[in-house]
């Protein structure tokens, strides 16, 4: 593939962007690109960008674009010797579970994720002595160690049938509170949030199957209101809202459709409404708008995921020309994460976040 010259890359992204970024900023967006591509070619490398990076460089470097699974199903067929991963931490690991023979870099050592961190190894440990036997799923917003003590992973697009496949009674879903009280809705369960203190559960908390749920949250879609959607239905009452499963169980009640980020993209290329607002990180918003000029996107959005907006083209240049951020995961815990992770692409085969 011939790389692209500058003028190319910047003609390209006015064609796709020009509504969405100021022309001074993408003629300099253009330049790092171009810098970006060449030394991509010369360091055989592959860069995947998230659906969540910002415009410029969504449409301007990555070889390919999606959600974390699909980027890191890709990682892990790769020939490419260096796969740059423009995410966040935990999806790097995850490409680095899949590919270990692979130097995986992240543009930007500090772009973690409120929900990775919003539970640590120790934590599944003392769930699991506390409720023994049963099957821990977890999201793959994850840490690589927290993956190695769950049994499988989990996307926001199949984590019902990931549930339900476990033919379990009961099951421990981590970390994320809202997607799990979405997945006990769908599944028609309760949920319960047990302390980690107190010793036995007592068999009460257990008898109506429940799905044994954690409190953290995505940073982001948390800020979602109910109230917000009753705004802008009273300005625009033909709008169809999208919510991702990570926001409130009932922001998604109050929404028109749920659904990972890809099938969010699916459903605004499928459908024809008169406007659409998703209710997800905003640069998501701006790309699908890009890449769909026919539709109509509220632009209403003004929640940018701090972490993701780490990942700049400078430090994605800066990352391929050091060889720099490179993302290790210790091999008796990948193994361990890898087993959760697989089983998950075994049983689901089509998921997608
Ligand atoms: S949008 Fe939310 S879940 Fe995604 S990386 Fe940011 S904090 Fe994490």
């Amino acid at each position: 593939m011939n790389t692209m010259s500058v003028e190319s890359i910047y003609q390209d992204l006015k064609t796709k962007l020009h509504d969405v970024v100021p022309d001074v900023e993408l003629r300099l967006k253009s330049e790092i690109a171009f810098e970006i591509n060449k030394l991509k070619k010369e360091r055989n490398a592959v860069i995947l960008g998230h659906n969540y990076m910002e415009p410029a460089l969504f449409y301007s470097i990555p070889d390919y674009v999606g959600d974390s699974l699909e980027l890191s199903r890709i990682a892990s067929k790769t020939e490419k010797d260096i796969i740059v991963f423009c995410g966040v931490r935990f999806m790097a690991e995850t490409a680095k579970i899949l590919s270990p023979q692979k130097t995986v870099l992240i543009p930007a050592k500090k772009a973690g994720c409120s929900l990775a961190d919003g539970i640590t190894a120790e934590d599944v440990r003392q769930l699991k002595s506390k409720f023994p036997g049963v099957p821990v799923v977890t999201y793959v917003n994850t840490t690589a160690e927290v993956k190695a003590e769950s049994d499988i992973c989990c996307t926001s697009s199949n984590a019902v049938a990931v549930v339900k496949s476990l033919k379990s009674e009961t099951v421990i879903f981590l970390p994320d509170e809202y997607l799990a009280r979405n997945v006990a809705h769908e599944t028609g369960r309760h949920i319960i949030f047990p302390a980690l203190t107190g010793g036995d559960p007592g068999n009460e908390t257990l008898l109506d199957k429940p799905i044994i749920g954690w409190k953290a949250r995505c940073e982001v879609h948390e800020k979602f209101t109910v109230e917000d959607i009753q705004n802008v239905h009273k300005q625009f009452p033909d709008v169809v809202i999208l919510a991702h499963p990570e926001c409130s169980p009932e922001v998604v009640a109050a929404s028109d459709y749920s659904g990972s980020t890809t099938q969010m993209i699916r459903h605004v290329q499928q459908t024809n409404a008169p406007r659409y607002l998703l209710l997800t990180e905003c640069s998501m918003g701006d790309n699908i708008m890009a890449a769909n000029p026919e539709k109509n996107m509220l632009r209403l959005c003004s929640i940018r995921c701090p972490h993701m907006n780490e990942i700049t083209l400078e430090d994605t240049l800066e990352a391929l020309r050091k060889t720099q951020h490179v993302v290790e995961v210790p091999e008796e815990i990948r193994v361990r994460a890898y087993r959760a992770v697989e089983r998950m692409l075994q049983i689901i085969p089509s998921a997608a976040d």
